[in-house]
């Protein structure tokens, strides 16, 4: 039996097990993953992983955990929340450029100011009053890091594919991890401004990988776009909030709070600013709040544009000052009645993180130390 922390790392693990990293790594690698030394594994992917090495998982957390409240939702408090967007894909085909025109182009409507703040994550509405909630965090590794103890934050994922390219590995990878998260994908084939852009190329390439795009006959969604040009970008949104219908997405806006930890650090005038992700509940400021190790009383909050909001509710990305420490990406949060109570849980997750750092310290050999010398 392996006793762990929800925050064990993968060398962590490896020494726990008594195997090196690289056979660690290499078996999350023959999963599909690559995962570097310091990243933390989910839970299915830990226990698959430590089967392998002959090991049964226990989260050693599992009774805190419990002691954290959930409420129950009643179906009539549900409310409409918007989709959770990720955007993946290979390198250069124009993720951060898609984004980036999403963010600064009109296809937002009605708000006043751009997105002045890079929180990780923004939130547009589109000209027909819905919303979508980006991710905006560099990479698929957020993705993962979000899905470390099955975080599931991504309700829908956007794979750039460039035009003028092919399906790549990294293009592989991330179909693969939306399909493993259960996450519906719709593809945007990218850079068709390009005279040597090639679309129906990349849709015959997903089609023999039995991923029918609608133009080919399939359920798949897919739209040619230029990030560039900012040609079938709206369209391309459209299908992402057709899509995320059938996805009947709901949350209860009134109770306490909790969602995900999209990125969180340290800022020398502010002190720690973290962004979070509202997923239920109303997030207020004054509340008291538990992420990962650390807590503490939200002394301010901030949108996207950087402006200062009392209240957010599901789906809203949000900037929060006022935690002991920076939590990691992909911890989850939890606003609580109670001051004693979120600082005693962030107490006993830092003393068992502690003791879990310790049995994995590397023993020194005699042998080590005489090659040092
Ligand atoms: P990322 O690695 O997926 O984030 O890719 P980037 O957004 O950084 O884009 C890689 C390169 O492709 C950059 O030089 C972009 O300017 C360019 N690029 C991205 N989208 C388009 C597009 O639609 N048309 C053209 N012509 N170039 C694009
Ligand atoms: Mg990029």
């Amino acid at each position: 039996v392996l006793k762990v922390t929800e925050f064990v790392t993968v060398s962590e693990v490896a020494t726990l097990m008594d195997v090196s990293v690289t056979q660690v790594i290499s078996a999350c690698m023959s999963l599909g993953m690559m995962v570097t030394m310091n990243q933390r594994l989910d839970a299915e992917t830990l226990s698959i992983i430590a089967e392998e090495f002959g090991y049964q998982v226990e989260f050693i957390t599992a009774e805190i955990e419990e002691s954290i409240p959930e409420e129950e939702d009643l179906p009539e408090d549900l409310e409409a929340r918007a989709p959770i967007v990720t955007v993946m894909g290979h390198v250069d085909h124009g993720k951060t450029s898609l984004l980036d025109y999403i963010r600064e182009e009109n296809v937002i409507a009605g708000e006043s100011g751009g997105i002045t703040q890079h929180i990780g994550a923004y939130g547009v509405t589109l000209k027909n009053g819905q919303k979508i909630t980006f991710l905006d965090t560099p990479g698929h590794e957020a993705f993962t890091a979000m899905r470390a103890r099955g975080a599931q934050v991504t309700d829908l994922a956007i794979i750039v594919i460039a035009a003028d390219d092919d399906v790549m590995p990294q293009t592989k990878e991330a179909i693969s991890h939306a399909q493993a998260a259960g996450v519906p994908i719709v593809f945007a084939i990218n850079k068709v401004d390009k005279p040597t852009a090639n679309p129906d190329k990349v849709k015959e390439s997903l089609a023999n990988m039995d991923l029918l795009v609608e133009d080919w006959g399939g359920k798949i969604q897919s739209h040619d776009i230029s990030a560039k040009t900012g040609q079938g970008v709206q369209e391309l949104l459209e299908k992402v909030l057709l899509e995320a219908e059938l996805l009947e997405l709901k949350a209860n806006p009134d109770k306490l709070a909790n969602g995900t930890v999209v990125e969180a650090f340290l800022d020398k005038g502010r002190g720690y600013v973290a962004t979070v992700l509202v997923q239920a509940g109303t997030m207020r400021v004054g509340d008291y709040m538990l992420a990962g190790t650390h807590s503490g009383k939200v002394k301010a909050m901030h949108d996207e544009r950087g402006k200062a909001i009392v209240a957010a509710g599901p789906s809203t990305p949000i900037s929060v000052l006022g935690l002991d420490g920076a939590p990691q990406a992909g911890d989850k949060f939890h606003v609580f009645e109670d001051e004693k109570e979120a600082k005693s849980i962030a107490a006993k997750r830092t003393q068992l993180q502690r003791e879990q750092s310790v049995r994995t310290q590397r023993h020194i050999t005699l042998d080590e130390i005489g090659r040092r010398i």
